[in-house]
C-alpha cells in the first residue's frame, strides 16, 4: 500500500511546519531557531516517525525474509525525507528558519551495523523490495559497537569502539522477545523494529535483535572484551576477533543467536496468520546472505521436528523449498567451515540435525568434495545450503560462471537447475538522488523523472552526446563536487587537494585481492619519475578509503605502507604541485556519499576472478565516473554495457589467473627480477624515506610478502596498470571526449538499479 494519497499528503504538508514548531518546542522547549543541528535531528526523527506511525507494513500471501549479518544502511533521514517526497518541503521550511537541512543530515549518528558490499547490498535491497511493493522483511542484529572505529595514530590504523545508539533513533523497541537456548545457556532477545520506507511505494521493516541482558560496560581498551561472557557480550560487536578459539565459538554463539530468533519470529508471523507449517514455503521465502545464517536450516527443521511433529522426511522437505542460498565470494578463507566439535560445545542441538543432513548426502553421492562434514569433522556451511536450499546465486554473471565451473562444478553437476545470476544493484535513490541532488537535477530537467523509478529511461540521455550545453553542465556538477569534496577533506583530514586535479579513488575494504597495493605502486612509480625530472601532463589526486580486518595484518600495513606515502608525497615540494595522497579516516558509507560525486577515475583493480561483483564500481559510474578495472566482477557488465571507448580494462583475465592458482606456477620474484620499473618502486617500500616516515617492522613485511608470496598476484599485472592508468590520465585531457565518456557511463548505468535486481530475484526466487 501507498504511505499516503496526495490528499492526504498535502494536508499534511500543510501541517508539518507548524509540527516541527510543536516537536521542537516539546522536545527542546526551544522554537526552531534555537534548536542546534543535533536538536533539529531529532525534530525531524520525531516527524517522520509520527508519519510512519499508522503505516501497515506492505502484505501479502508469502513474504521473503531477508537474513543477513549485516545491514550497512547508512544515515536514514535524507533517505527517508526522500522516499516520503518531502525533502524539498523540509528543506525550505528550515531554511525560512535560518537553518540547513544538510548540516541537519550531518548530524545524524550512521549506524554501524556491516562492513562492506554485502551489508550494503542488504540495504539497497530493502529500499528496493519496499519501493517495488513487495513484502519482507530484513532480519539481523542490532550490534552496539558496530564493526569498530577507525583512527590513524602514529600512520597506523587503531580501533576503537563505535558508539552510534542514541535514545532516540531510528530504531523502535517491540513487545517481541524470545528464549534463545545454548549447550549450557539460555539467554533472551529483545527485537527492535527499523522502518523502511520504500520511494514512492510501501514501507517494510529491518528486525534487529538485540541481547537483552547486553552489558556495554564489557568492553575494556579499544574493543577487547570478555569473549566467554556470553550473556553479555553476543551484540556487542559484528565480527568480533576470530583469531583464537573463544572468537570462534563467539561466532558461532551470535550466528545461532540470529537465526534461532529469525526462526522463531517467522513461526510466530506464520502462525499469526493461520497458517499449516506443512505450507511453509508457500508463504515463506527464506534468503540466506552468505553463510553467516545458515544454521537457519538445522535449526527450522529441529523445531519442526521436535515442537511441531514432523517427521524427519517432512522437516527436511519444506525447510529445503523454503531456504535459498546467496554466494558471496570464492575466497576459500571466506567460506566458513566451522569445527563439529566447536558446534558441540556452542549449539549442540544442532549438531545430530547436521550430522543426518550429512548422512542422507553421504547415502547419495560418494564424491568426497559435496560432503557436509569434510575428513577432518568441519562442517561446510555453504554446502549444507546447497544440498538443503532450492536456489544458489551468484552476485555477477562472470561469478556465477566460475561458481557453476570452477569452485561449485561438482554441486553445479548434481543441481544444475538451482544455479542462477543474480547481477547485483544498487539503490539510485541513496546514490544518485540523495547523494548527488545537482546532478539528478539536471537529469530531471533533461529527461524527465521518470528514470526514478524505471532506471533504464537514463538510456535517453544518450541523445545529449553532441549536446555541447548539456555536456558543459554536467562537467561544471563535476567541478562544484571536486571543489566540495575539496572542502570537505580539508576540514576533516587536514589536507588540501586541488579540484583542478584528477581524483583518481579507490574506496573499499582493505583486502590484498582488492589490490590497494597496486596502486601503491603506481603511485610510488608516478613519485619516482617525477623526482627524475619526468613532469605529469595532468596533477592527480589519489584517494583512499578503506577499514582493515583487526586481525588481518598484511592489510594493516598496507594501510601503513598508504599512510607513509601520503607524508612522503604531500611534504615533497617538487611533487605535491603533481599529486597528492589522502587516506580518509573511518571510510563508511557517509563517507562515500561525499566521495564518489566528485570522482573522476574509479579504481576497480581486483585480482580477476576475486571480486564476486563489487558495487562500489557502479555507485561511481552512475556518478560519472569512468572505471579503470580488470574484467572482474561486474566490471566486465559495465564494460558490455558502455563499450571499449568508454572503459579502461586491464590485467590478466579469470581463466589466466585460475590457471596460475591450479598450475600453482605464479612466481612474483620472478617478475621484480624481470622489471626494472617493478623493482625500483617495491624496493622503495623499504627505502631510506619510507623507513625515516613509517616503520621498520610493518614494511619489511610487506616488502616480503609482496616478493616472495603476493598470492593476489599484484606483480602479475602492475606493468600493463601503469601503462593503461598513465594512458587514461592522458585522455582526460582532451576534456571533450572525456565528458562524452561520463555521459555513457550516466546513461548506462539503468541496469545496475537493485530494483532490478530485486524483479529478477522475484521473478526466479522468492515469486511473492
Ligand atoms: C558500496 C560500499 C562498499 C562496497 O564497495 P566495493 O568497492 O564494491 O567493495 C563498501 N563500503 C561502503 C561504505 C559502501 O558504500
Amino acid at each position: 500500500m501507498a504511505v499516503m494519497d496526495t490528499i492526504q499528503r498535502e494536508i499534511i504538508e500543510e501541517k508539518m511546519e507548524q509540527e516541527m514548531v510543536a516537536l521542537a518546542e516539546k522536545l527542546f522547549g526551544k522554537t526552531l531557531e534555537e534548536c542546534s543541528d543535533k536538536e533539529l535531528y531529532g525534530v525531524l526523527l520525531g516527524l517522520v516517525k509520527d508519519m510512519m506511525h499508522n503505516t501497515i507494513p506492505i502484505s501479502g500471501n508469502k513474504r521473503v525474509y531477508y537474513i543477513s549479518a549485516e545491514f550497512l544502511i547508512g544515515k536514514l533521514l535524507s533517505n527517508n525525507l526522500i522516499n516520503l517526497g518531502i525533502y524539498d518541503k523540509v528543506d525550505s521550511i528550515l531554511k525560512g528558519h535560518g537553518k540547513e537541512l544538510s548540516r541537519v543530515e550531518d548530524a545524524e549518528p550512521e549506524p554501524s551495523l556491516g562492513n562492506g558490499g554485502l551489508g550494503r547490498l542488504a540495504a539497497c535491497f530493502l529500499d528496493s523490495i519496499a519501493t517495488l511493493g513487495l513484502p519482507g522483511e530484513g532480519i539481523g542484529l542490532n550490534y552496539h559497537f558496530g564493526l569498530f572505529h577507525q583512527k590513524f595514530v602514529d600512520r597506523l590504523q587503531t580501533a576503537e569502539k563505535d558508539t552510534w545508539l542514541e535514545k532516540d533513533s531510528w530504531l523502535t523497541r517491540t513487545d517481541t522477545s524470545f528464549e534463545v537456548s545454548f549447550g549450557d545457556t539460555k539467554v533472551v532477545s529483545r527485537l527492535y523494529d527499523v522502518d523502511v520506507i520504500g520511494y514512492e511505494g510501501g514501507v517494510n521493516k529491518l528486525r534487529l535483535f538485540d541481547l537483552e541482558s547486553v552489558d556495554e560496560g564489557l568492553v575494556k581498551k579499544g574493543i577487547t572484551f570478555d569473549k566467554e561472557a556470553i550473556g553479555k557480550n553476543l551484540t556487542l560487536f559484528l565480527y568480533p576477533d576470530d583469531s583464537d578459539e573463544a572468537g570462534n565459538l563467539l561466532r558461532i554463539y551470535q550466528q545461532y543467536f540470529m537465526v534461532s530468533n529469525a526462526a522463531q519470529l517467522i513461526l510466530k508471523e506464520m502462525k499469526e496468520k493461520h497458517y499449516d507449517l506443512h505450507t511453509l514455503d508457500e508463504h515463506a521465502v527464506i534468503q540466506i546472505n552468505d553463510t553467516h545464517p545458515s544454521m537457519i536450516i538445522p535449526e527450522l527443521i529441529r523445531i519442526l521436528v521436535e515442537d511441531k511433529a514432523f517427521s524427519m522426511d517432512e522437516a527436511i522437505d519444506v525447510v529445503s523449498r523454503t531456504c535459498a542460498y546467496t554466494n558471496h565470494t570464492i575466497l576459500a578463507e571466506a567460506l566458513e567451515k566451522w569445527p563439529l566439535e566447536y558446534l558441540e560445545k556452542a549449539v549442540p542441538q544442532l549438531v545430530p540435525i547436521i550430522k543426518e543432513l550429512d548422512k542422507r548426502i553421504r547415502e547419495k553421492y560418494e564424491d568426497p568434495k559435496v560432503q557436509i562434514i569434510d575428513e577432518n569433522d568441519r562442517v561446510h556451511m555453504a554446502h549444507m545450503d546447497i544440498h538443503y536450499g532450492f536456489s544458489v546465486n551468484g552476485v555477477a554473471a562472470i561469478h556465477t560462471r566460475i561458481l557453476q565451473d570452477t569452485e561449485l562444478n561438482s554441486f553445479y553437476k548434481l543441481y544444475p537447475e538451482k544455479f542462477n545470476n543474480k547481477t547485483n544493484g544498487i539503490t539510485f535513490r541513496r546514490w544518485l538522488l540523495s547523494c548527488n541532488r545537482e546532478l539528478a537535477a539536471l537529469i530531471s530537467e533533461t529527461i524527465g523523472d521518470g528514470y526514478k523509478k524505471n532506471a533504464d529511461e537514463l538510456e535517453k540521455l544518450l541523445d545529449y552526446a553532441d549536446d555541447q550545453e548539456f555536456l558543459d553542465k554536467l562537467a561544471a556538477i563535476k567541478t562544484d563536487d571536486k571543489v566540495e569534496l575539496a572542502a570537505y577533506i580539508k576540514e576533516k583530514e587536514g589536507v588540501e587537494i586541488d579540484p583542478n586535479s584528477v581524483y583518481d579513488i579507490q574506496i573499499k575494504r582493505l583486502h590484498e585481492y582488492k589490490r590497494q597495493q597496486m596502486n601503491a605502486l603506481y603511485i610510488i612509480h608516478k613519485y619516482l619519475e617525477i623526482k627524475k625530472g619526468k613532469k605529469p601532463s595532468v596533477p592527480v589526486t589519489f584517494i583512499f578509503g578503506a577499514k582493515a580486518a583487526p586481525a588481518y595484518i598484511i592489510a594493516q600495513d598496507i594501510i601503513h605502507l598508504l599512510l607513509v606515502l601520503q607524508d612522503i608525497v604531500n611534504n615533497d615540494p617538487d611533487v605535491n604541485r603533481y599529486m597528492k595522497v589522502v587516506m580518509v579516516e573511518n571510510y563508511n558509507v557517509s563517507y562515500a556519499e561525499k566521495l564518489i560525486p566528485a570522482c573522476d577515475i574509479s579504481e576497480q583493480i581486483s585480482l580477476a576472478s576475486k571480486e564476486a561483483s563489487g558495487t562500489g564500481n557502479m555507485k561511481f559510474m552512475l556518478n560519472g565516473a569512468v572505471t579503470l578495472g580488470t574484467a572482474d566482477g561486474a566490471n566486465v557488465e559495465i564494460h558490455d554495457l558502455v563499450g571499449d571507448e568508454n572503459i579502461y580494462i586491464f590485467g590478466k583475465d579469470s581463466e589466466t589467473v585460475i590457471g596460475h592458482y591450479e598450475k600453482a606456477d605464479y612466481v612474483s620474484k620472478d617478475y621484480y627480477k624481470k622489471s626494472p620499473v617493478i623493482r625500483e618502486a617495491v624496493d622503495f617500500i623499504v627505502g631510506k624515506q619510507a623507513l625515516a616516515s613509517g616503520h621498520k617492522e610493518n614494511l619489511e613485511r610487506l616488502y616480503k610478502e609482496l616478493l616472495n608470496k603476493d598470492w593476489f598476484m599484484t606483480l602479475l599485472d602492475l606493468e600493463e596498470y601503469i601503462e593503461v592508468k598513465d594512458r587514461m590520465l592522458e585522455d582526460y585531457l582532451d576534456r571533450e571526449s572525456w565528458k562524452k565518456k561520463v555521459l555513457v557511463n550516466i546513461a548506462k548505468a539503468g541496469f545496475f538499479s537493485s530494483d532490478r535486481t530485486i524483479r529478477e530475484y522475484n521473478r526466479d526466487i522468492w515469486k511473492l
